[in-house]
């Protein structure tokens, strides 16, 4: 695809979500409803695919195009966003990593969004310590039998298919060398949760209107031939190998909802008068808008470094980490620099700028904490630069 047709994706997508996505933005999230229209007008776009190789019938976007397309999303909401990235951090587990008959058989139908989902890595006592998990699966036979939980885990309730994350060897040493990635079809032929899985829908201060849940597995039975690569004890580096794109994702979540925030102070700065004049005639305003909008460009071109870095093939844990955690909190930064210029309207539920504050802090924990982005940052650092 070139580059012109990857500018005409970008113009259609941010005049989509101006349309589309923002006035359905302050509902969905009051109301904690799953946005289903939206989800079939992302089909008609082809989100679902958007960096699924054209050869498996997605878009095969790069990382800079696929940014760009989750900036302008999240501008206007940044949960809608979350619908197709940790389904496209399962795809490109499977793209990387998976034989070719898992590639025919499972891509084509997450690129059309026919099987929609995400990746099942966090459990109640493993988040970052990802080696901690317990959920164990045990060969019988030529299925998989898996016992244990997972928790937060994103398009579980409304979708169908996860990269799920176990042990197959409980007593590998290292335990990372225990672990197995399964491609897990959740839901049967009328749409009930196959048996011996129980999915509970979580109560969240933000991201609200997706799913996230909680899932218990019992004797939950899995194809052998679902096993990532057909190989255990793979799980581990296939997960972590996807996460760059995810730290991407997350990034241009925080950008564009840094952005967003932005926008909407500049209006609203405009509109309220103090004193006889708009308030962004102040100058106390003036200094927090030329913070923001400072804090706005420089979380952009991170994205677009990092972005850009990883379509080139080049290792990028580096660069995605500085562009996760600078953007994520420029998007903190930005969303309670604009509540404070919004006054006691910044706190009514009738603004949507309250939303953003509630959904900025997320980007800060997913796809790893910002306390482990700075410690992966300085071990790159070490590394590449030997004393
Ligand atoms: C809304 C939402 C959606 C999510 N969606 C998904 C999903 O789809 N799939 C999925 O698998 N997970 C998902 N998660 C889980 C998310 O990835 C984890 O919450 C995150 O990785 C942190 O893990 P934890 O919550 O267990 O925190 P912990 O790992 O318990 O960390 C607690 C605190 O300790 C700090 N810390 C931990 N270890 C260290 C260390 N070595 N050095 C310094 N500080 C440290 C952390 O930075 C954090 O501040 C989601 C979470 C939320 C809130």
């Amino acid at each position: 695809m070139a580059a012109d047709e990857h500018a005409l994706i970008l113009d259609a997508i941010a005049k989509w979500a101006a349309a589309e996505v923002r006035p359905r933005a302050m509902q969905h999230d009051h109301e904690d409803s799953y946005p289903h229209d939206l989800v079939e007008q992302m089909k008609e776009l082809g989100l679902f695919g958007a960096t699924i190789d054209a050869e498996h019938g997605g878009l095969g976007l790069p990382a800079s195009v696929y940014s760009g397309i989750v900036e302008e999303i999240a501008r206007h909401w940044m949960a809608p966003t979350g619908i197709f990235n940790s389904h496209l951090i399962a795809a490109s587990c499977l793209q990387r990593t998976g034989t070719e008959e898992q590639k025919r058989r499972w891509l084509g139908r997450m690129a059309s969004g026919e099987l929609r989902g995400g990746i099942a890595l966090t459990e109640p006592d493993a988040g970052t310590d990802l080696a901690g998990i317990r959920t164990h699966a045990r060969r019988d036979g030529d299925e998989y039998v898996v016992n244990g939980g997972k928790t937060w885990i994103t398009n579980s309730l409304h979708g169908n298919c996860l990269g799920l994350l176990v042990k197959t060897d409980p007593d590998a040493a290292p335990p990372r060398a225990g672990m197995s990635l399964l491609f897990v079809e959740t839901r049967d032929a009328a749409g009930a949760p196959k048996p011996g899985l129980r999915i509970r829908k979580l109560e969240k201060l933000g991201y609200r209107a997706i799913d996230t849940c909680e899932l218990a597995f019992e004797d939950f039975r899995v194809p052998a031939e679902n096993l990532i690569g057909a190989e255990e004890g793979r799980g581990f580096y296939q997960t972590v190998g996807g996460l760059e794109l995810g730290r991407i994702n997350v990034a241009a979540r925080g950008s564009g909802m840094a952005r967003g925030a932005l926008d909407l102070a500049v209006r609203y700065a405009q509109e309220r008068k103090t004193f006889g004049k708009p308030i962004a005639q102040h100058q106390a305003i003036q200094l927090k808008l030329g913070e923001m909008a400072a804090r706005v460009e420089a979380a952009r071109l991170l994205v677009r470094s990092a972005a850009a870095a990883f379509d080139a093939g080049e290792r990028c844990d580096m660069e995605a980490g500085i562009a996760k955690y600078f953007a994520s909190e420029a998007a903190v930064f930005c969303a309670e620099e604009a509540m404070r210029i919004f006054g006691g309207y910044s706190y009514s539920k009738e603004y949507d700028i309250e939303r953003y504050y509630r959904d900025a802090l997320l980007m800060c924990i997913g796809e790893g904490t910002n306390e482990m982005q700075r410690i992966i940052i300085a071990r790159q650092l070490i590394e590449r630069n030997p004393a």
